[in-house]
């Protein structure tokens, strides 16, 4: 007898009850990244013995959740960052909200939580920012960050796979990461922390990839450094940055112009953005004589280019900050070597290399309906 085919979501079956206590929303000029929340959230249900009950958009509120709930104990929880964005006929457009869902099915599946329709997911969210509309900012360089959120309810200390999770939207509106322009920032290549390793999780949005990262950011902090520059293993293969991916431009030793990301061997996140960004790249950078390249390479390798002049620019990429342009990268010269600061070149006056900040317009085109896209989804 073939298994029942329980219940998925059904975004035709949505409720939504509205606040009786709307808030105001606050002046863009107030807004703190991740402070404010709009007034309702989108929550779904799951259980191992029935799938997934009725959407419901309720009121913002506090979850109440017994101390014994398995997400407490070992870390069941996976999330998504993604942004809905006013564009210029006063639409609300998600952002490849496909590429969120998925990601967050991959890393649902690989802690032992539910996996959904991404297709009726999209929609209940859709509906979810049409209910808040209010909160998302009518101004370019502003959104609405939502952030989906799964977690396992189960009340057990027992360690196994939970028998039920909840799956929550909620939403908080944003400013542009860099209100007054581009301010390019300086890494340190950490090598005493490992943020990811072959066969474990870090091309994962789970909460538990994040907390570990904390004391590292702030020894990094202390020592005057924005973000840590993950490395791995004994080469010293440049992975990722804090929270966002990693590009940079060089020239290499052959001549040839190269764009270089490190590949998604499973260290990394597999950020939406930097998928984008190597999209408009072999778009628009190829026929300039650009190669555009995912793969491995190492602080050594960059460290030389500093030193041969072949460095052009770096950049991170992330839903926050979209791009975000490097200056420096201090790194302690790996394996007996000497420390040193590799330094980026970046022109008087200016804050981001030529390619960070056409890749960000770009972006911002795009995100913002100005130019139209297949990545751009209206609610
Ligand atoms: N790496 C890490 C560790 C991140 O947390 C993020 C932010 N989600 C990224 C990269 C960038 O991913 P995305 O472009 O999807 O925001």
């Amino acid at each position: 007898q073939a298994p029942k085919k329980l219940p998925d979501i059904d975004a035709s079956k949505l409720t939504v009850t509205r606040t009786q206590t709307p808030k105001e929303m606050l002046k863009p000029e107030e807004l703190v990244f991740g402070r404010t929340f709009s007034d309702h959230m989108l929550s779904i249900e799951w259980t191992a013995q029935s799938g997934w009950a009725t959407p419901q958009i309720t009121p913002y509120q506090n979850l109440s959740l017994d101390p014994a709930t398995c997400v407490f104990h070992y870390a069941f929880e996976c999330f998504e960052g993604m942004k809905a964005y006013y564009d210029t006929q006063g639409r609300v457009r998600l952002f490849r909200p496909d590429r969120n869902m998925a990601r967050l099915n991959t890393s649902s599946a690989r802690i032992a939580l539910p996996t959904f329709n991404a297709e009726e997911m999209i929609k209940c969210i859709s509906a979810f920012v049409a209910v808040d509309q209010k909160f998302v900012p009518k101004k370019k360089g502003y959104s609405l960050y939502l952030r989906p959120t799964m977690i396992g309810t189960q009340r057990t200390l027992g360690v196994g796979p939970p028998g039920s999770a909840l799956l929550y939207v909620i939403a908080s509106p944003v400013g542009p990461y860099y209100p007054t322009g581009f301010k390019a920032v300086s890494l340190e290549a950490t090598s005493q922390y490992i943020r990811a390793w072959p066969g474990g999780v870090g091309n994962m949005k789970l909460g538990a990839n994040y907390a570990p990262c904390i004391v590292p950011q702030l020894e990094a902090a202390g020592r005057g450094f924005h973000q840590n520059l993950w490395l791995f293993g004994e080469e010293g293969y440049v992975t990722e940055v804090g929270t966002m991916n990693l590009f940079v431009a060089w020239t290499l030793p052959s001549g040839e112009k190269e764009l270089v990301t490190a590949p998604l061997d499973g260290t990394i996140l597999e950020g939406v953005t930097r998928d984008c960004v190597l999209a408009l790249a072999r778009e628009k950078l190829v026929k300039e004589g650009w190669t555009i390249s995912e793969r491995k390479y190492t602080i050594k390798e960059v460290s030389q280019a500093a030193d041969e002049g072949r460095l052009i620019e770096a950049f991170g990429s992330g839903t926050a900050a979209v791009v975000s342009p490097i200056r420096r990268i201090a790194w302690d010269g790996g394996v007996a070597g000497t420390p040193r600061d590799i330094m980026f070149p970046l022109q008087e006056g200016k804050e981001a290399g030529v390619i960070a900040e056409r890749m960000w317009k770009w972006m911002e085109e795009r995100q913002y309906g100005e130019v139209e896209s297949e990545w751009s989804h209206i609610v």
